[in-house]
Parts: structure tokens; C-alpha cells; sequence
């Protein structure tokens, strides 16, 4: 049975007052469920506070990147083992925004996910294909892609300790989201590219859905066989928000 997963990306948003609200109003309601993991994933900077914040409820803290060298000379970078040393559990890899807006690359993001269990993180792979892509009917070769190039790297058995992200980019952050039926059709495809290599790591593999989920659709996304949480942003901004689509998961 897998445990059901949501993250809530946080993106460049929020200031110390803002996560001391959001964390304070989350705490209680989500310690309060029991089959849900919720995991925050604010900027670098509010990390620390936020990991302290948590701190005696079950809310878990993860980034939204890392470098995938481990230290040295690489300004503005911040390694799995800070991350680690500062509380942080999981750690997002290939969000969407970070392969357009900063060039990521598939090798790059493969080195990533490595580097996060390097040390010891839980790395969260985002796959997903642009609209375009979609219309083209390139969905599935797309998302094969992705994870063909990271399962490469790091063979299918470091997925035991990793979480895969579906995030349709068409979807992020529009309004737009993917119906359900749409979701669970790539969900059960990204399972069964992990199932080719070992059918009892892809049946323990938690996929989660990002793109526009909020209360107000989680249900339908949730109720699906291979939806196992989501990847949440706007809605993760949002105590009510955010809080209702845990207990809905759970
Ligand atoms: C995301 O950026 O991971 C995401 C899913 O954003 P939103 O929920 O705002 O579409």
C-alpha cells in the first residue's frame, strides 16, 4: 500500500512572517491525519526557519533544487548535505520552471536526483510534456525520455527512495487542469516505464499530480489508482487550501 504524498511548492514566494502564519495554521490539522505525508518545500532562505517551525508535527521539509556537485567552488549553489543539515528530507528535481527557465537538462537533472540521495534526501522527479508536445501526441515519448535518462544514471533501484512528480507544464500555474482520465493514463504509464526494469519497484513507486490541483479537484485526481498525491503550488499558498487536499489523501 502506498502512502499517500503532498508537497507543496512554494516556489519564490513567502517572507519569515508568511511562513510562521502558513506553518502555525498547517500543524495541528495535518498532525492530525494519519495516512498523509505533507512535505513543504519553501525557498533556500526560509528553509531553516521553516524546518524549525515544523519541528514536533509530522510536517516534513523539502527544497525546491540542489546542486548536483557536492562542495566547492560553485557560487550561489547549495549542496544535498546543507539541505540535510538544515532539516530538509526530500528534494525536488526538474520542476518544470528550472528546465525552461534555467536550462536543466535531463544529464543535469539525472546528476541531481543522484546527488540528493547522496545525501540521504528523498529526491521528488518532475516529468511532464509541454502543450505542444501533447498536441503532437509526444506525451508518452517525452515522459519516457525524462525518466529513461535518469533511470540510466542511477539504476531502477534508487527509485525505491524517490517519488516521481507528473506535471503536465500546460498545466502549471494556468488554471488549466489535467482531468482526471488524462492524469491516471500517463500515471500508469510512468509506472509501467519504471515496471519494465523491476515490476516491484514501479508498484511502490508514489506518483503524484502538479498542475492547477487545488480542493476543489483534488477528489476526482486523488480517487485514481495511480495517483498516489500531489505536487501542489498555488494552493500550497493557501492554509485551507493546502490542508483540505491532505485530508483528502488521507
Ligand atoms: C508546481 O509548480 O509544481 C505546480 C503544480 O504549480 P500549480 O499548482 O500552481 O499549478
Amino acid at each position: 500500500m502506498r502512502q499517500p504524498l503532498v508537497a507543496g511548492n512554494w516556489k519564490m514566494n513567502g517572507s519569515r512572517a508568511f511562513a510562521g502564519e502558513l506553518v502555525t495554521a498547517l500543524r495541528e490539522g495535518v498532525s492530525a491525519l494519519d495516512r498523509v505525508e505533507a512535505v513543504l518545500c519553501p525557498s533556500f532562505v526560509l528553509l531553516p526557519l521553516v524546518a524549525e517551525l515544523v519541528g514536533g508535527s509530522t510536517l516534513q521539509v523539502g527544497s525546491q533544487t540542489l546542486s548536483e556537485h557536492d562542495e566547492g567552488a560553485y557560487t550561489g549553489e547549495v549542496s544535498g548535505a546543507m539541505l540535510l543539515d538544515f532539516g530538509c528530507r526530500y528534494a525536488i528535481v526538474g520542476h518544470s520552471e528550472r528546465r525552461e527557465y534555467y536550462a536543466e537538462t535531463d544529464r543535469q537533472i539525472a546528476a541531481k536526483f543522484a546527488a540528493a540521495q547522496r545525501h540521504g534526501l528523498t529526491p521528488i522527479l518532475c516529468v511532464g510534456e509541454t502543450l505542444q508536445q501533447r498536441e503532437r501526441e509526444e506525451t508518452e515519448s517525452v515522459i519516457r525520455e525524462q525518466l529513461e535518462v535518469v533511470l540510466a544514471h542511477v539504476g531502477v533501484a534508487a527509485f525505491q527512495k524517490a517519488v516521481v512528480a507528473y506535471e503536465p507544464v500546460w498545466a502549471i500555474g494556468t488554471g488549466k487542469t489535467a482531468t482526471p482520465e488524462q492524469a491516471q493514463a500517463v500515471h500508469a504509464f510512468i509506472r509501467h516505464v519504471v515496471a519494465e526494469r523491476d515490476s516491484e519497484v514501479a508498484e511502490q513507486l508514489r506518483i503524484l499530480y502538479g498542475g492547477s490541483m487545488k480542493a476543489a479537484n483534488a477528489a476526482g485526481l486523488l480517487a485514481k489508482a495511480d495517483i498516489d498525491g500531489g505536487l501542489i503550488g498555488g494552493a500550497s499558498l493557501k492554509a485551507e487550501e493546502f490542508l483540505s487536499i491532505c485530508r483528502q489523501a488521507s
